[in-house]
């Protein structure tokens, strides 16, 4: 029986994992990617001897334990190596002179929050209970076992059961968002520590379930880098026998009566298969390659009305000095602000990445300053390049002027610079507006689901992040997985997956 072919646009993580899943579902698979490295958003990049990552903060499920690991070693990340994290971030609040490590040991965080802020007693218990609750479950895979549309009722029993210890902690309150859950809390140091710990929109499940893998030791950063991640899942791709196209963009998706039949590239080459899916941006797909003919109100309402991330603009330094006593990542609730785009910051996030050789020379080491910021101001900027450049130079100028306070005789230590910004995560990927996990998630989006396929439109199918409510790694390897689930299951195949 000939094999029935698949192509697939976009290389990041999406696409990679649907084609690892295709190939392992005897599809025939070609993936074309725009650019000339496999990862996506889960980028690296070289400058001089320094590796700067402008991806990846941090991963779970990559150790055995937890139903996750599973899905890992499918796509061959378990091979890419990973550091623990015994702290989850620390938290230094300048205006008042405190600063306190989000510990792995939930008893020593706890404690250090009631010495810190004893008359927010209450909502501490309260805050550590759910951490709590969400590792009493593997609740690595909840939700994601199978596509949704493939999910029976007898499924969802079982699941609910399986996660039934921690499941009152995705419901009711545990859904309201970080911002209204943290409204009554009366030190303000405590406020700003739980609103900033992942985003002030997400669910307070949310922060519950990151800070659950860290208390068991399954939340951990990237040894060699995301562009090292990428290349393990590019690895299994290819000794899958995949093919993957760099520097190939695709122009247009072509259609005929109804059916999609192949891509078109920028060169206007013109490629066939039996089916094609998008792991790219959401919005091209179907707004502009596709033209918005294959919608429903669904889709029309989540791109017009679901919010996406806040893009960040990252500044990276390579430095000849070590940080051996910093943690990987830490927020500064600062006394002098930095101005970015229109706003004057007074959280500022830098990364260490201390915890690895890979990132610098012995001796010397990376450093990120990192701060959410507004598409709008960095895209009208781009469109004249003098301005562009002068203004990141002045964010630069700021940022060292700022780290010089707290790290004395680091300007003149700085070898190599680095910028980039909402625009430059958007040359690279081509995701809308930057938005480098797309749709946020929030207590309304956070349980819902997308749809893999569009109304009307045969043999095309959605994955990566933009098909699910959010991105990140995880989510967007299960992306591929269901996809092609979902293929298998309508062409009457027995759905197989290889470890
Ligand atoms: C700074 C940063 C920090 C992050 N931190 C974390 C984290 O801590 N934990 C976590 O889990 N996730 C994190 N993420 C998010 C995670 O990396 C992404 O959600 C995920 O990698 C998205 O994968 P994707 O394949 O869906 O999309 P993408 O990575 O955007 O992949 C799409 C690919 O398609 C290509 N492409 C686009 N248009 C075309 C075209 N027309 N033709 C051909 N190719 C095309 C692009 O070049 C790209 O390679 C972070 C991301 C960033 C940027």
């Amino acid at each position: 029986m000939t094999q029935k072919s698949i192509i697939i646009i976009g290389g990041g993580l999406g696409g990679l994992s649907t084609g690892i899943y295709a190939l392992m579902n005897d599809y025939n698979v070609t993936i074309f990617e725009k650019n000339p490295v496999p990862g996506g958003l889960a980028a690296c990049w070289k400058r001089k001897q320094y590796l700067i990552d402008g991806g990846i903060h941090f991963i779970a499920g990559y150790k055995p334990g937890l139903s996750l690991y599973k899905v890992f070693k499918e796509v061959g990340a378990h091979k890419a190596e990973y550091v623990d994290l015994d702290v989850y971030a620390r938290y230094i609040d300048e205006t008042s002179n405190r600063s306190i490590d989000i510990s792995a040991d939930l008893d020593k965080f706890q404690n250090d929050m009631l010495s810190l802020f004893p008359w927010d007693k209450r909502i501490i218990k309260h805050f550590i209970k759910g951490t709590r609750g969400m590792a009493k479950s593997d609740i690595s895979e909840f939700g994601f076992k199978k596509p949704a549309e493939l999910m029976k009722t007898k499924d969802w029993i079982a699941e609910f059961w399986k996660n039934r210890k921690s499941l009152r902690y995705f419901l009711g309150k545990s859904m309201m968002e970080v911002k209204k859950y943290t409204e009554n809390i009366k030190d303000p140091m405590f406020k700003e520590l739980l609103l900033y710990m992942f985003l002030p929109e997400v669910p307070i499940a949310f922060l519950w379930m990151i800070l659950s893998f860290v208390y068991q030791n399954q939340l951990g950063v990237l040894k060699n880098g995301s562009l090292d991640f990428s290349r393990k899942l590019e690895d299994r791709f290819l000794e899958l026998g995949g093919v993957i196209k760099y520097q190939s963009k695709v122009d247009d998706i072509l259609v005929k009566d109804d059916k999609a039949v192949g891509v078109i590239l920028e060169d206007g080459s013109a490629f066939n298969s039996d089916f094609v899916i998008s792991a790219i941006d959401g919005y091209t797909a179907i707004f502009k390659m596709l033209e918005g003919k294959y919608v429903n109100e669904n889709i029309k309402n989540r791109y017009a009305n679901w919010k996406t991330v806040e893009p960040f603009v990252c500044i990276s330094f390579g430095v000849a000095m070590e940080f051996k006593d910093e943690v990987w990542m830490t927020f500064f609730k600062t006394t002098d602000s930095i101005r970015v785009a229109n706003e004057d910051k007074y959280q500022v996030m830098i990364r260490f990445f201390n915890y690895s050789e890979s990132f610098a020379p012995k001796g010397k080491s990376v450093i990120q300053v990192d701060f959410e910021t507004e598409w709008e101001y960095w895209f009208e900027l781009s469109k004249d390049k003098k301005k562009y450049n002068e203004e990141k130079k002045k964010l630069v100028e700021q940022v060292i002027k700022w780290l010089e306070k707290r790290y004395p005789g680091i300007t003149e230590k700085i070898e190599v610079t680095d910028v980039a910004t909402p625009y430059t995560f958007w040359r690279y990927t081509l995701n809308k507006e930057g938005a480098y996990m797309g749709f946020l998630p929030t207590s309304k989006t956070f349980t819902a689901s997308v749809e893999k396929e569009l109304p009307g439109l045969d043999c095309f199918y959605m994955a990566g992040q933009w098909a699910m409510t959010t991105g990140g790694v995880q989510t967007v390897i299960y992306s591929g997985r269901h996809v092609i689930e979902l293929l298998c299951h309508k062409e009457g195949k027995t759905f197989k997956t290889l470890t």
